[in-house]
């Protein structure tokens, strides 16, 4: 059936001589198949007073494809559909992570963080969104996220490292106080290992017990001083719908960056969505 077609089972394909072999590589969201799909908690690690790292097993047989910086959506009990970006890069080994934020009173994360145990089973659809890296363009990258922001931002970062892309790219991670920025030392590793690769740290409400010495202010800001000109640069940002709302006003509409070359997430929640009506 497969051979007509054009087509070959590579599983059980023997090759008669040198060959090469020309792989078509998923880079765009039209090639990724939406898929739903049972997971397991495999582990539930506290990053953070607020923060875990959610690591999901799937089925033995199943491979979860998508693009650095796209989300799946678990689909609770009732029905209702939470959204969390994949932390890690579609490349990796292993479970899949996800970053979550306890947000008090929240129908998720109130579970995850009261009730959840390892072992637990979940149901997701994913890949979603269009929130990737695009590998075709040669600018400058910023990334900037705020607090879980940074999930999605990991992801493009090791996916790009993996492909060895070489774009200059600076991450600037927002969040309220030190503790916020909870894998702080991984990023920091990034800047010493990752060549044209810096990071800029910035806390908007540092205290004394923080013994901050590094920037201070709203995240997008913190761009805007050093990078007073982004016409030649793409930004992906990720995070809180007001920090993501004001980076796209201010970058596009008074620092030259081009409208099609802001990308983002806003973490817009259910009563957001429904405040919002
Ligand atoms: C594309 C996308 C990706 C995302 N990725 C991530 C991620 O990687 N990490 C992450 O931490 N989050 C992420 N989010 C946010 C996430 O999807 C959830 O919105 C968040 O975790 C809250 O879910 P919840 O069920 O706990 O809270 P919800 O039940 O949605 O409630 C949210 C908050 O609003 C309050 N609330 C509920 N109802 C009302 C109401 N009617 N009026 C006022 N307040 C109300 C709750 O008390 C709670 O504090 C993402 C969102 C989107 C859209």
């Amino acid at each position: 059936m497969k051979k007509p077609r054009g087509m070959a089972l590579f599983c059980c394909a023997t090759a008669c001589s040198d060959l090469e072999i020309d792989i078509r590589e998923v880079a765009s969201v039209g090639d990724v198949q939406v898929k739903k799909l049972p997971c397991r908690v495999n582990a539930i690690e506290r990053k953070a007073d607020d923060v875990v790292v959610l690591k999901l097993q799937l089925p033995a047989n199943e491979r979860l494809q998508y693009l650095a910086g796209q989300y799946l959506e678990f689909i609770l009990k009732d029905g209702k559909h939470r959204s969390y970006s994949m932390a890690n890069a579609p490349h990796t080994e292993g479970p899949i992570e996800l970053h979550i934020r306890h947000m008090p009173g929240g129908a998720f994360t109130d579970h995850v963080f009261n009730t959840m145990k390892e072992r637990d089973i979940l149901r997701f659809e994913a890949p979603l969104g269009t929130f990737f890296l695009r590998e075709e363009s040669n600018k400058p990258i910023v990334l900037l996220g705020s607090g879980t922001g940074f999930a999605p931002l990991k992801a493009i970062v090791e996916h790009a490292v993996f492909k060895n892309l070489n774009r200059p790219m600076t991450l600037y991670w927002g969040a309220r106080r030190k503790k916020d920025l909870y894998l702080l030392e991984l990023a920091e590793q990034w800047a010493r290992d990752i060549p044209n690769f810096e990071f800029v740290p910035v806390l908007s409400e540092p205290d004394a017990s923080d013994a901050w010495t590094g920037r201070v202010g709203f995240v997008h800001r913190a761009v805007i001083e050093d990078l007073p000109d982004l016409s030649a640069y793409q930004v992906y940002a990720c995070g809180v719908p007001v920090m993501v709302e004001s980076a796209q006003r201010d970058f596009t509409q008074h620092h030259g960056l081009p409208e099609d070359e802001f990308y983002a997430d806003s973490f817009t929640s259910a009563a957001d969505l429904a405040n919002a009506v």
